[in-house]
């Protein structure tokens, strides 16, 4: 997957994208190539106005700037030339549709995503209309200073379902919201030692019995959902259990 960020402070994906499981995923081996790569373009870098400006005041008054037109058209036509992949484009706004896991798996199957993040007090509304085919995304309801951390929540949460970026230890079955768990929370985790300030694991986990444990951890992840999050429990099969 080749991942493209459009962004007026690139310097601030490198410490995320350089780091864990990103960056291992954006390195290749000699047996297998990278499964994704990552390119910043800096949208100020296209503008075409001589003090390099890339917003203005908005019309209409109120307070802050708006991110103009032409540096962010010219910076996707642009990006998009250098690759032949389809990309679906992203702008990252908190007026988008709310980023969930079945998004971020059809995400992760795409083989191009091109994320444009705003800042300011966001994006004119002319160029989003015209880079139409563009999905707009929110990461939830509130409203952070820029595009940029809602654009690497994102690009971590799609590049760890790309097969093969997650070893086998690390895997993300029957993780939270994944459907191997009926899009549930997770069941609690336990590890040494046995017992901590006088609360032992729980016994089944010890018992080798596998059947035992996964219908035990299944129970459990039902009984954590009905507790934190009972408004997943809606269209699960399981609805009504304890
Ligand atoms: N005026 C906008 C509003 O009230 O909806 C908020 C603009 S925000 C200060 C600046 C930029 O941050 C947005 O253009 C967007 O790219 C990004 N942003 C802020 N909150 C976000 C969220 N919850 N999800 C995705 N992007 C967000």
């Amino acid at each position: 997957m080749r991942i493209d960020v459009l962004t007026l402070f690139p310097e601030m994906f490198h410490g995320v994208l350089g780091s864990s499981t990103l960056k291992r995923a954006s390195q290749g081996s000699e047996r297998r190539p990278a499964p994704v790569s990552y390119h910043l373009t800096n949208i100020r870098d296209y503008t075409t106005d001589k003090h390099g400006k890339v917003d203005d005041r908005p019309f209409g008054g109120g307070p802050g700037m708006v991110m103009q037109c032409q540096p962010i058209w010219d910076a996707v036509m642009a990006v998009e030339r250098l690759d032949q992949r389809p990309a679906i484009r992203i702008l990252m706004t908190p007026q988008g549709c709310k980023l969930g896991q079945p998004l971020v798996e059809e995400l992760a199957t795409r083989p191009r995503l091109l994320i444009i993040a705003g800042h300011y007090e966001g994006v004119d509304e002319r160029v989003i209309e015209k880079l139409d085919p563009i999905l707009r995304l929110s990461i939830g309801d509130y409203v952070l200073s820029g595009g940029e951390l809602p654009a690497m929540v994102l690009i971590d949460a799609v590049v760890r379902l790309i097969p093969g970026v997650l070893g086998h230890e690390e895997s993300c079955q029957h993780e939270s919201f994944s459907p191997t768990r009926g899009r549930l929370l997770d069941c609690p985790h336990y590890t040494r030692p046995r017992t901590w300030q006088g609360v032992d694991v729980p016994p089944v986990l010890l018992s080798g019995d596998h059947a035992a444990i996964e219908a035990w951890r299944s129970e459990q992840a039902v009984r954590l959902t009905a507790r934190f999050r009972p408004d997943l429990l809606r269209d699960h099969p399981t609805q009504g259990a304890p």
